[in-house]
């Protein structure tokens, strides 16, 4: 971190910010400019927590010099992680994860299960801890979905992955999943993604509706920092002024993250576009630009389904993507 001092300053202002520097147990480098000093802070800033030092006299501010994410940060760790869920890898190539939006019923979880896998999935998703808009829409099974889920997803080999809301729905899933979701309501659930960091299983963490790339990275942190390295980010498309689509997929997300981090990136085109047409061809552009992966919704009577219906592929639909990538 820099320190940038007011042409005011006075040397009494400058030795002041320097002696608090120094006294968590960090080194400083001045520059004495014409007209400015610039402090530069040597060491691990987050020891200047509570310092406050933006308000000392004679600071004008303060500048970052690297991210306040570290351990997902590219520059400290620069090899990909991969994540393994039973047979499938999460890096290093193109992986779909598929399924309906919710858990409904146990026929409808095996024939979804053997579909996907036939096409090529390597994970089953199946939400039964769901995060509706409206209290009078369908909420999800709870623990009998994820035990529809887990059967099903293992009936084929498949592994499988559930959207987690709390602490005891957490709890509950880390039993019958092989890895949990975080999903995009709740990317800021600090609290959540601590213990999500605790559960023992690999977390794909959504990103918010209106959460910057940054903010989703420190999100990340979040998990990694309560012992947890298996995160896998998933773009799901943001809130913009465009109504065409249910949210806009930020594309451009995937390439920067890949600057940025080491963490595998998956794309969500189904809640993304909200449109059962745009799945596929935002998928082949999730492959296109580095992702790898993507999470798509797949109901066998989309007509009938309990959540959204819209935006999920038949598994005929479904095999002719996977075909297509
Ligand atoms: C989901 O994947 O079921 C879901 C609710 O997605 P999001 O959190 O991205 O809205
Ligand atoms: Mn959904």
């Amino acid at each position: 971190m820099i320190i940038i001092m007011k042409p005011t300053a006075s040397a009494a202002d400058i030795k002041k910010v320097e002696d608090v520097v120094r006294g968590r147990g960090l080194s400083v480098h001045e520059s004495r400019g014409e007209q400015v000093t610039i402090i530069g802070v040597i060491g691990d800033k987050t020891r200047l927590s509570g310092a406050n030092l933006e308000t000392h006299d004679g600071v004008e501010k303060l500048v970052p010099v690297t991210e306040s994410y570290k351990l997902c940060n590219i520059k400290f760790h620069p090899s990909p992680t991969r994540v393994t869920l039973r047979s499938a890898v999460i890096g290093g190539g193109f992986t779909l994860i598929a399924g309906p939006c919710a858990v409904e019923n146990e026929e409808q979880m095996f024939t979804t299960a053997a579909a996907v896998k036939r096409a090529g999935a390597g994970v089953l998703r199946g939400g039964a801890y769901k995060p509706r808009t409206s209290p009078y829409s369908f909420q999800g099974l709870g623990e009998k979905g994820l035990k529809m889920l887990k059967a099903a997803a293992d009936s084929v080999g498949l592994a499988c992955i559930t959207e987690v809301i709390d602490f005891d729905s957490l709890e509950t899933a880390v039993k019958y999943t092989d890895a949990i979701q975080i999903g995009a309501r709740n990317m800021q659930n600090f609290e959540l993604l601590k213990e999500a960091g605790r559960a023992g299983k690999p977390v794909v963490l959504k990103r918010g509706m209106s959460a910057t790339i940054d903010e989703w990275l420190n999100a990340a942190e979040y998990i990694m920092a309560s012992g947890n390295a298996e995160v896998i980010l998933c773009e799901r498309g943001i809130r913009t002024f465009e109504r065409a689509t249910r949210n806009t997929l930020d594309i451009s997300a995937v390439p920067v993250l890949k600057s940025r981090t080491h963490l595998p990136v998956i794309v969500d085109p189904s809640h993304a576009a909200g449109v059962r047409a745009y799945v596929a061809p935002l998928t082949r552009a999730a492959k296109a630009v580095g992702a790898d992966g993507a999470m798509i919704e797949v109901h066998c009577n989309p007509a009938e389904a309990l959540s959204d219906g819209e935006q999920s592929l038949t598994p005929s639909e479904f095999a002719a993507l996977a075909s297509s990538l």
